[in-house]
């Protein structure tokens, strides 16, 4: 399916173990990837930029410029799946990966299988590596377009407005006081599948297929972690006052 959509699926992996690195791209190869391999930070980001790959694979630490350092130039540049390799006991780094940004972490030891899974996983929810300016019409954009114009009633076709935050599902666009705000297409969907059931308790799970589309996709973190992003990002982070609340051990709901 992926092929269809794109047909250069060029990966960028950035990890300074040589065995691990000869391993991935081997791997990556036999499932008809083209690769990259990075050995440090800087590279990752010369390569990055040069060549601008549908994904990345980075590992956490990494000579001249961390895995840290480099997610958040990713980040600044673009809204391609970032695959973070964290420790075995790299829980913090997990944690950290998440709140910065990247869409989803293995651990090492890693099985091939799983790897090439999460890495088809995240091309499948992010086909074209960015949301704006370009991707027609998702299934969800387009539920939520008719479904946002109904219960709104009002503004130009679909538009939906919670406080100072206006979404335009035509457009893919969110403005915060006019001001457009860069989501990633995850931050993106998450908000999309919130505000299409106004002042409905979605629970964790259901978030985990409507935003992210994947019915393998397991843990609340996860969720927990975009929530916080797009809170930050959409003005909603004062606690109490957000439009977007935690139902405590449940999920989240908006209320507009
Ligand atoms: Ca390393």
């Amino acid at each position: 399916l992926s092929d269809r959509r794109s047909p250069r699926r060029l990966v960028l992996a950035v990890e300074d173990d040589a065995d691990i690195a000869r391993a991935l791209g081997v791997l990556l190869e036999r499932n008809d990837f083209e690769v990259l391999l990075a050995s440090d930070g800087r590279d990752g980001l010369r390569l990055f930029h040069q060549c601008r790959p549908q994904l990345v694979i980075l590992d956490v630490g990494l000579p001249e410029m961390d895995g840290w350092t480099l997610l958040e130039r990713v980040r600044e540049l673009s809204d391609a799946p970032v695959l973070m390799l964290t420790a075995r006991d790299g829980e913090t780094d997990k944690v950290r990966g998440l709140r910065a940004g990247a869409d989803d972490y293995l651990t090492k030891p890693f099985g091939n299988a799983e790897l090439v899974a999460r890495v088809e996983a995240l091309l499948r929810r992010a086909p074209d590596g960015a949301i704006r300016g370009g991707v027609p019409g998702t299934a969800v954009a387009e539920a939520g377009t008719e479904r946002l114009g109904g219960s709104q009633g009002s503004g130009r076709g679909g538009q939906l407005r919670i406080g100072a935050v206006r979404i335009d599902p035509e457009a893919h666009i969110v403005e915060v006081d006019g001001r457009e705000v860069d989501l990633t297409p995850t931050e993106y969907r998450l908000l999309q599948a919130l505000a299409r059931h106004p002042g409905q308790v979605l629970s964790n799970e259901q978030l985990l297929r409507l935003a992210w589309q994947d019915p393998t996709a397991t843990g609340p973190d996860r969720v927990k972690f975009t929530v916080l992003r797009l809170r930050r990002k959409l003005g909603w982070a004062e606690a109490g006052a957000s439009p977007l609340e935690t139902v405590r051990g449940f999920g989240y709901r908006l209320r507009t």
